[in-house]
């Protein structure tokens, strides 16, 4: 019987562990694979608060993974199978035998899409992105497409305006979506390709472009150092759950402002979660968050604990 299983071990779920094993609760960590999560197929991370040098998502993972298992965390590399989470224990069953916990934190993050653009996933991290937050700063005074009709795509848009000397704003229908169904204003400096299919985000190791479609033209490819895609939304890793768990309609489990569930000892942190921002720094505040409100619900005490050790 473990004190806390975590579910998932990207930025969320190992920096919960942190919390959770240096403050004196045993920990099992089960991931399915270390380099499957977001953060682990991030090419180049540099904003990551602390880190000064640039250095790829799967060696920022591993540092913090490092850190958890200083402090006493197992980590296991298995596949869900089920979970019966009502009870006072909680049984996780995996493809390598059954574990028990007082609670569980769940932390798989979400994937992409289901159907990718030809070339996205073999050029992401080398041209492609979806976050503009992320890695706008590697497009200063680069020509970049943004791929998208939504809101976020805008946003995001924008936020690449500061870095990129032109943007290329593919949408696939006639006009941008806003909210309550009005269009947002274009992002001024943008040329707008309305009715306009991307087919295909083509380079060799790097992109060189996006080949489209134009409903009245000729398919042509737009030339272009990078490409940022906000076709739709991701989904979360909660299927396992199996509905013992609330989640919104799109699979986003429903927590408080400490990432408990409505469920008495199960907790959530990182992208399973509507987070406002998807950054790795958020993901392991929420999984320190969600550390605390476990070390609570385990101990039964009034409020949050420091941490002693
Ligand atoms: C291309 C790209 C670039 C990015 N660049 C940056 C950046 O520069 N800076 C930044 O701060 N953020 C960046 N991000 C965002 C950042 O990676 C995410 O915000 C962060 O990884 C979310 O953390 P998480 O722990 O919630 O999920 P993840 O990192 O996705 O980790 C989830 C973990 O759960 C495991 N898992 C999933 N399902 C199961 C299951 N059923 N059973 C067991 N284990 C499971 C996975 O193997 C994985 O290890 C980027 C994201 C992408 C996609």
């Amino acid at each position: 019987m473990y004190d806390v299983i975590i579910i998932g071990g990207g930025p969320a779920g190992a920096s919960a562990a942190v919390y959770t094993a240096r403050g004196g609760l045993s920990t099992l960590v089960l991931d399915k694979s270390p380099n499957a999560g977001a953060l682990a197929l991030t090419h180049k991370i540099a904003n990551y608060p602390g880190i000064a040098e640039e250095l790829s998502g799967k060696e920022l993972l591993d540092r913090i993974r490092a850190q958890a298992a200083s402090f006493g965390t197992e980590f296991k590399q298995t596949t869900i199978t089920a979970v019966d989470l009502e009870g006072d224990t909680k049984y996780v069953f995996t493809a390598d035998g059954m574990f028990e916990a007082r609670a569980v934190i769940v932390a798989t993050g979400s994937k992409g899409r289901n159907r990718m653009l030809p070339g996205e996933e073999r050029l992401l991290g080398r041209g492609v992105s979806t976050c503009a937050t992320c890695d706008g700063a590697f497009y200063q005074g680069k020509e970049v497409a943004v791929i998208g009709d939504s809101e976020e795509a805008l946003e995001e848009a924008a936020a690449l305006g500061k870095f990129a000397s032109r943007i290329h704003f593919i949408v696939p229908r006639p006009e941008l979506q806003g909210a309550g169904g009005h269009a947002p204003q274009e992002l001024p400096g943008a040329q707008m390709y309305y009715r306009t299919r991307p087919l295909e985000i083509v380079g060799d190791n790097q992109v060189s472009g996006v080949r489209v479609k134009p409903a009245a033209g000729e398919e042509h490819v737009i030339p272009v150092d990078g490409v940022f895609v906000f076709l739709s939304g991701s989904k979360p890793g909660t299927d396992f759950l199996d509905g013992q768990v609330p989640l919104d309609g799109e699979g986003f489990m429903e927590l408080d402002a400490s990432m408990q569930s409505p469920v008495p000892g199960v907790f959530g942190a990182g992208e399973v979660r509507r987070s406002p921002v998807k950054q790795a720094v958020v993901a392991a505040a929420d999984g320190a968050i969600a550390a605390m409100a476990a070390d609570k619900f385990i101990n039964r005490r009034a409020s949050l604990i420091p941490q002693y050790k």
